[in-house]
């Protein structure tokens, strides 16, 4: 209550307070009382106005006609008029000051309306700018101009570059007539129209009787409708966005003030606008990128096509271009057509085209040319084929994309358009960083084919081998046998007596079958280990009963070197699951190592026993022993141990290989224990089994002892 009425308290003891000063300013020099203080009561009146309203500026004028009684007419008692001049006089001081009033509350009035303005458009601003998603934007702005301006209707065309039109995005209608136009039917080309003008002359135009003006251009069958039309290009740095348009019905509704605003929501929008497209190819970028790093050679059900097809797409989705092709090289040092895409291509047309040279494409080659733009009609520099090409594509615009792996030319991407079109820097530069990643993506794979190329050759050869070393010591096996058998029969006597040189020779073509033997053995065995296809047969047997099967073996060449075995097996049997004939060549290739690396005539040691639920073998020898380096690496396919003093021992360092496949194949192991110059002990583990109860213990030979 006091604080409505306080303004009016001020305004009558401001009137109050300066007829006071005014009267005694006019006491102390000694003037008249005169007419121009009136002015002074004016302005006073009209400064209450401006501060706080009418009211209290009418309340100050009626308090300064009551003391004008005393002021601007000759002095009296009481207040009255006493001719007609004075009371000419008083009305017209009272009539300039409700002019002034009136004059101070338009203006007032006026400026408060800018003001909201203003503040609205602070608050829509950041919501405009804060968008990165175009058709939000879009939004926004229609309903941010709505605050700020009461519109009927507003449209909103966005300059389409690939089609080069205006295309209406965005219609809101408020008011009758517009509701039933349909706006989307009038499509602008640059310099059509209202909004076609204000897009090509990039400024903004103000119509304020659209019905008479020829330029406008309704859809067709609308009457002209009588309104007030208001069009604003969006341009940032330069570049057209669209155009905002907006009308009121009626002559003259919208004014230069509307315009303005219009101009300042146009500028945010076209800079929203800007900031939504960078953003947006920034994440097809990264969307491109990441979906290339992503490829997988022979990914997808259309193997390495797929790959060119999504390397194609990446460059497609950023550039919008009319035509593309992507080219790659291939194992005949050829260019050739690895996916075609493009807005205008046609669906179902396959890649096709001429594979390239070197030579044709040696211009892109250069590592100089990061990417090449061109203007086919008059480059010079474009290879004959690359402007055949063109030309017949009907391109204006091209743009050449080489991919690089080191000095490598492996692809490059053409992209064509069939208008002029400038692309800008940051496009360029996107559309290089998807060259890059997709020559790595081509270069893993052209890299993976010539790899897996390889592999095949190689595997190729592998299988041959042993498909050879299978046949080869299998067909030797036999007739071996046969030598063997025969020359046993000879030593025997069994095919009558032998003169002793014979006997000698004999021994000697014995010794040496028995080595032939073993070789075929082993490179049989080795076949089948490594094919795979033959699995061991497992079967429950006496271990005992292999050791000295390979015993027997040995035998001959440990006499012939005069040299000793002692074997001592446990009297129990050793039973374990396995192969019996890939456990004996495992324990004929310790034994027969124990005889070869022995100097001198060969000391050899053979104990088994049960341990700890293992079945346990030892085959020590007084040899040459073994450097304790070359302990590690003993088991490993074709390892031999370099060493001047066993230079003229033959082999072929499978021998280990061998019986560590074979244990470790049985679930056991093996291990070496050894000094260089005192001899070796190779040791086998193999899982037990525990032998059926009501089992007779075989007759097994126990410390058998060798001799010389
Ligand atoms: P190979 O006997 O055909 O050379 P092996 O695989 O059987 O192939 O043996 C690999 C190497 O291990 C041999 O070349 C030899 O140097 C060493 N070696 C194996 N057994 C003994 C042993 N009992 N005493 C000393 N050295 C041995």
């Amino acid at each position: 209550m006091v604080r409505r009425f306080l303004p009016y308290g001020i305004a009558v003891a401001a009137v109050a307070l300066v007829a006071g000063a005014l009267g005694l300013i006019a006491w102390l020099l000694a003037i008249p009382r005169i007419e121009t203080f009136l002015l002074v009561f004016v302005l006073l009146v009209g400064a209450i106005g401006w501060r706080y309203g009418r009211g209290p500026a009418i309340a100050g004028t009626v308090a300064f006609a009551l003391v004008s009684d005393y002021y601007f007419l000759p002095p009296k008692s009481l207040f009255g008029l006493d001719s007609l001049s004075d009371a000419i006089r008083l009305i017209t001081a009272i009539l300039a000051a409700a002019a002034v009033i009136w004059f101070v509350h338009v203006s007032r009035g006026r400026q408060i309306l800018l003001q909201k303005r203003k503040d609205l458009l602070q608050d829509v601003s950041p919501v405009i700018l804060q968008s990165l998603d175009a058709d939000e934007i879009l939004d926004t702005v229609a309903e941010a101009t709505q605050r700020v301006i009461d519109y009927q209707h507003f449209r909103l065309y966005r300059w389409d570059e690939a089609a080069e039109c205006l295309v209406l995005v965005k219609s809101v209608a408020r008011a009758d007539p517009y509701t039933d136009i349909d706006w989307r039917l009038v499509t602008l080309s640059l310099g059509e129209g209202i909004t076609g003008i204000a897009a090509k002359t990039q400024r903004s135009l103000l119509v304020p009787d659209a019905s008479r003006d020829p330029r406008l251009v309704y859809p067709a069958g609308t009457t002209p409708i009588v309104e007030s039309i208001l069009s604003v290009p969006m341009v940032t740095r330069g570049r057209l966005f669209g155009v905002l348009s907006l009308a009121r019905l009626g002559i003259g509704t919208l004014n230069t003030e509307d315009m303005r605003l219009m101009e300042a929501i146009a500028a945010q929008t076209a800079l929203a606008l800007a900031n939504a497209e960078q953003y947006a190819e920034a994440e097809q970028t990264i969307k491109a990128l990441a979906t290339i790093e992503a490829l997988q050679p022979g990914d997808g059900p259309g193997g390495d096509s797929e790959i060119d097809a999504r390397i194609l797409q990446g460059f497609d989705d950023l550039s919008h271009s009319d035509l593309a092709t992507l080219r790659v090289l291939q194992a005949d040092g050829r260019y050739h057509v690895g996916a075609t895409g493009g807005r205008l291509w046609p669906a179902e047309d396959a890649p096709t085209g001429e594979a390239l040279s070197a030579a044709d494409v040696a211009w892109l080659a250069d590592p100089k040319v990061t990417i090449y733009v061109a203007d086919p009609e008059t480059d010079a520099t474009l290879p004959e084929w690359a402007r055949r090409g063109t030309r017949l594509a009907g391109a204006k615009a091209s743009v050449f994309l080489p991919m690089r792996a080191g000095q490598r030319l492996v692809g490059f991407v053409a992209l064509h358009w069939r208008r002029s079109r400038w692309l800008r820097p940051e496009q360029l530069r996107r559309l290089q960083l998807i060259a890059a990643q997709a020559a790595i993506a081509l270069d893993t794979r052209q890299a993976l084919e010539r790899e897996r190329g390889r592999a095949e050759a190689l595997a190729e050869l592998e299988r041959a081998r042993r498909e050879f070393m299978q046949i080869a010591s299998h067909e030797l096996r036999t007739p071996l046998t046969v030598i063997r058998g025969y020359a046993s029969l000879l030593d025997e006597g069994s095919l009558g007596p032998m003169p002793p040189v014979a006997q000698r020779a004999l021994r000697t073509l014995l010794e040496k079958s028995s080595e032939m033997r073993a070789y075929v053995e082993r490179m049989l065995l080795l076949a089948r280990l490594e094919d795979g296809a033959a699995p061991p047969t497992m079967d429950a047997l006496d271990f005992r009963r292999v050791v000295n099967d390979a015993i027997e073996r040995v035998r001959p060449q440990v006499e012939l070197k005069h040299g000793t075995l002692q074997v001592d097996l446990a009297p129990a049997p050793l039973t374990v699951l396995g192969d019996p004939e890939r456990l004996g060549t495992a324990v004929d290739n310790l034994l027969q190592n124990a005889v070869k690396f022995s100097e001198g005539p060969p000391r050899i040691e053979v104990s088994g026993s049960r341990q700890n639920g293992k079945v346990h073998l030892v085959v020590k020898d007084h040899g040459l022993g073994i450097p304790t380096a070359a302990q590690t690496r003993l088991f490993e396919k074709f390892y031999r141990v370099e060493s001047p003093e066993l230079r003229n021992v033959a082999g072929t360092g499978i021998g280990l290989y061998l019986v560590r496949q074979v244990i470790e194949g049985h679930g056991g192991r093996v291990d070496v224990d050894s000094h260089p110059g005192e001899g070796s002990a190779f040791e086998i583990d193999l899982p037990a089994v525990a032998e059926p109860a009501a089992r007779v213990p075989s007759p097994a030979t126990t410390g058998e002892g060798g001799s010389a």
